[in-house]
């Protein structure tokens, strides 16, 4: 008898023997009948099996671990629907008490019961709301000024997240960049001024910059930003994409001036599932208070047994990251919050430091701000290299760890760097293994008797990198 005929045997065929392991998995369309669960769960499961492990993952800025209780609640959340308030209004109410605790860490200065502010799926639907919020304000001051309202922009350094280029391209908002270099690392604020006129609708310095961990001067912006404002009177705002940042500054630095302590921060936005340590998808985005929040961003629906009013670009959303980031400000407190990033900027600071004293390396900075950093190969030792550091990240790709090479932005793109954040979740111990494979992998790359197909791409560019090297000497002792 044929296999498949006899259906009591494939019943109880184990999954390993059922006929679906033999068959291609579908590509273009549904299949016509449906497979055993624990067919099915092997198949999706073992399509994400040979893929990095989450924790060897340091190109991410994205929560990689959480303790087993946020787990297992987070699990058990997996059902609700945020948008379903009437249903759920306890995860409402959770929700703004967030708000409210993310707003007092900024040193919000609102009086109101409930700080203004909004969930988002990320960073990135928290930058929109916080942009989308500066650019009606402006609208609406320039319509009551029988001004013209077609031309805005916004002001931001080279160093932006790929967020602020959705942002100018969807919404058609001229994106004017300041240009970071070697000297000038982080945004210029008389650059920025430069830059600023009466259709600027707001700046947006970044704490904890993508490609280099740093953090862009806030109180000096502020200051250059109130005597244009005082001279021109064009009232021109901050809003601080703190992705990073939001969660490491109030715990690290409490003192340091960044937030709404300033005069013309309106608004601020972080990731809830980077350094507030849930799993993704969460963003926050709070505003000074309820007045710079334009009316139009919050619609009402009742046909959910209420009237709700909603402020996002995303309608249904999943409520589980809510209950993740409350159980972490219970879990945690302040003074857990704080041992966490003491130990990932500790931890960063190690690796900093154990790489810059590798031959072939020199940190971008001397100084660790985030507990993320960037280094480069240091011009002596290129000069005769074999390889490159996209050579590298293949080699430790191949003991699991994800440690991304990758050229800087406009002006300084001859630049390659590579990157290392570090999480909850990476230990000392871990450093160290990473540190002894990075060892290892140099060594071999060090026994090449031919340049790599990268090497040789990059010489083919030995006019750019000239260019490049006549800053980025040697600054080793
Ligand atoms: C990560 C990041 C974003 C985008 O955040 P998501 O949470 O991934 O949407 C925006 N800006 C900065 C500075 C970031 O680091």
């Amino acid at each position: 008898m044929e296999k498949s005929d006899n259906k009591n045997c494939c019943d109880h065929a184990a999954v390993f023997g059922s006929e679906e392991m033999l068959k291609p998995s579908p590509v273009d369309t549904i299949p016509q009948h449906g497979t055993r669960p624990e067919i099915a769960y092997q198949m999706v499961k073992d399509e994400t099996f040979a893929q990095t492990q989450p924790r060897l993952n340091l190109a991410t800025f994205v929560t990689t671990y959480m303790d087993p209780f946020a787990t297992k609640l987070m699990n058990e959340a997996i059902a609700i629907n945020y948008i379903d308030e009437t249903e759920y209004p306890r995860v409402a109410v959770m929700n703004a008490k967030c708000i409210n605790i993310v707003a007092n860490l900024w040193n919000s200065p609102e009086q109101n019961k409930w700080k203004t502010g909004a969930l988002a799926i990320g960073s990135s639907e928290a930058c929109m709301l916080g942009g989308v919020a500066a650019w009606l304000r402006w609208k609406e001051r320039r319509m009551a000024q029988g001004k013209p309202t077609d031309k805005p922009n916004f002001i931001i350094s080279t160093g932006y997240q790929v967020v602020w280029e959705k942002f100018a391209d969807l919404w058609q908002i001229e994106m004017r960049t300041v240009p970071l270099s070697l000297e000038k690392p982080t945004l210029d604020p008389q650059e920025v001024i430069k830059r600023c006129d009466e259709n600027t609708i707001c700046v947006v310095p970044i704490q904890g910059v993508t490609w280099t961990g740093l953090n862009d001067d806030v109180e000096a912006l502020d200051k250059a930003l109130d005597e244009y404002n005082a001279r021109t009177h064009h009232d021109i705002p901050i809003h601080v994409d703190a992705a990073s940042g939001g969660f490491i500054l109030p715990f690290l630095y409490p003192e340091k001036r960044w937030d709404f302590r300033l005069k013309w921060v309106l608004s601020i936005s972080t990731s809830g599932h980077k350094y507030g340590l849930v799993y993704p998808g969460l963003g926050w985005v709070v505003w000074k208070d309820k007045k710079y929040l334009p009316g139009k961003m919050s619609f009402s629906v009742n046909y959910l047994g209420a009237d709700i009013t909603q402020v996002g670009l995303n309608f249904s959303r999943p409520a589980a990251q809510i209950l993740g980031q409350y159980y972490q400000f219970i879990r945690l407190g302040y003074e857990g919050y704080k041992q966490v990033q003491h130990n990932s900027m500790e931890i960063a600071r190690y690796l900093h430091q154990e790489i810059g004293k590798m031959t072939p390396f020199v940190n971008y900075c001397q100084e660790v701000v985030n507990p993320l950093f960037i280094w480069f190969m240091c011009r002596t030792y290129s000069k005769t290299a074999k390889w490159t550091l996209y050579d590298l990240q293949d080699k430790l790709k191949q003991s699991g760890w994800m440690v991304p090479a990758y050229t800087m932005p406009k002006d300084i793109e001859e630049m390659v760097v590579m990157r290392i954040v570090v999480r909850q979740g990476f230990s000392r111990d871990m450093a160290d293994m990473l540190l002894d494979d990075m060892r290892a992998a140099i060594a071999d790359l060090e026994k090449l008797e031919h340049p790599t197909p990268s090497r040789l791409a990059m010489e083919r560019n030995e006019h750019h990198c000239n260019k490049m090297f006549t800053h980025t000497g040697c600054r080793k002792k």
